[in-house]
């Protein structure tokens, strides 16, 4: 297994005590659509629905931080979201090995960063109950942002499961138009994305804008590998879904999700038979 560097460990360095450059300095505050301004920290204060505006100068400012945060370790990438964007940065997770290890962090410096989890009505119990186990262990609240449709009533209107007959439209509606929903009000958000987990991934920055949702997105894992991810789950006692050690390598939905067998990709188990791979949220198209 990968050792995890001394930087990557819960004590967390600041971007002085490790040499790295202070990126907030010379950039303005993103361009708000609406007349909101964001001072960039904690207490910030950025009107309810105002978004960035992704400015030249902006998308200057976001790759020319990714290119400075590649060699950051997460954690260090998560305290520049946390002092660059304060209480308008969010999480999304779903709970799974890499999200467990964003929470973790986020703990121990920032436990008010709002995070959420996308309820589409189809996550396994083990899933769930790691919203419990989240609370237990950091005080942490997950939110639960759900469809206007329950499971049922969805169901209902379109005569059964959209997952059996176009997953896409199903991801769409229980997913992505969550997110769209979740993200009023935000400037940034943190994904649990790593780069050698697809070539949909693969290309992701540390630091973007992503235009699906008009929001800065943080990667702050997109250099880590599985290994790393599992190490400190083990070496700092990390809660983590019970299915991992029933065989399930990615855990989304349990109608998409599928045990995986020794020598298959770790995705392989979601949409299984299908050349779906992505739900949506990670790809640009
Ligand atoms: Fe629907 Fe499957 Fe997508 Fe979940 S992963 S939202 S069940 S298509």
């Amino acid at each position: 297994m990968t050792n995890v560097p001394a930087a990557e460990k819960s004590t967390l360095p600041t971007n002085s005590s490790v040499g790295m450059p202070v990126i907030k300095s010379n950039h303005p505050r993103p361009q708000l659509l609406h007349d909101g301004v964001s001072d960039g920290h904690s207490s910030g204060s950025v009107i309810a629905d105002s978004r960035p505006e992704p400015t030249p100068e902006f998308l200057a400012e976001l790759a020319e931080t990714s290119i400075k945060l590649e060699a950051a370790a997460p954690q260090e990438i998560l305290r520049w979201a946390v002092d660059r964007f304060g209480d308008k940065f969010t999480m999304a997770t779903a709970f799974g090995p890499e999200g467990m290890t964003i929470i973790h962090m986020l703990a121990q410096f920032s436990p008010k960063t709002p995070i959420f989890n996308l309820d589409t009505g189809y996550q396994f119990p083990e899933t769930l109950e790691l919203r419990e186990r989240v609370l237990q262990k950091y005080g942490i609240a997950v939110e639960m942002k759900q469809p206007i449709n329950t499971v049922e009533e969805y169901e209902r209107i379109n005569g059964g499961p959209v997952y059996k007959v176009d997953p896409n439209r199903c991801c769409g509606d229980r997913k992505l138009a969550v997110l769209h929903e979740a993200a009023k009000g935000m400037l940034a958000w943190a994904s649990a994305i790593r780069r050698n987990q697809s070539p949909d991934r693969a290309v992701a920055p540390i630091v973007g804008w992503d235009k699906k949702f008009n929001l800065v997105k943080v990667s702050p894992l997109a250099n880590w590998t599985k290994q790393q991810v599992w190490k400190m789950i083990r070496d700092e006692d990390i809660p983590y879904n019970s299915l991992h050690d029933k065989g399930y390598m990615s855990i989304g939905c349990w109608p998409c999700t599928r045990e995986t067998t020794f020598g298959e990709d770790e995705r392989s188990g979601r949409w299984s038979g299908s050349a779906k791979t992505e739900c949506g949220l990670h790809s640009q198209g």
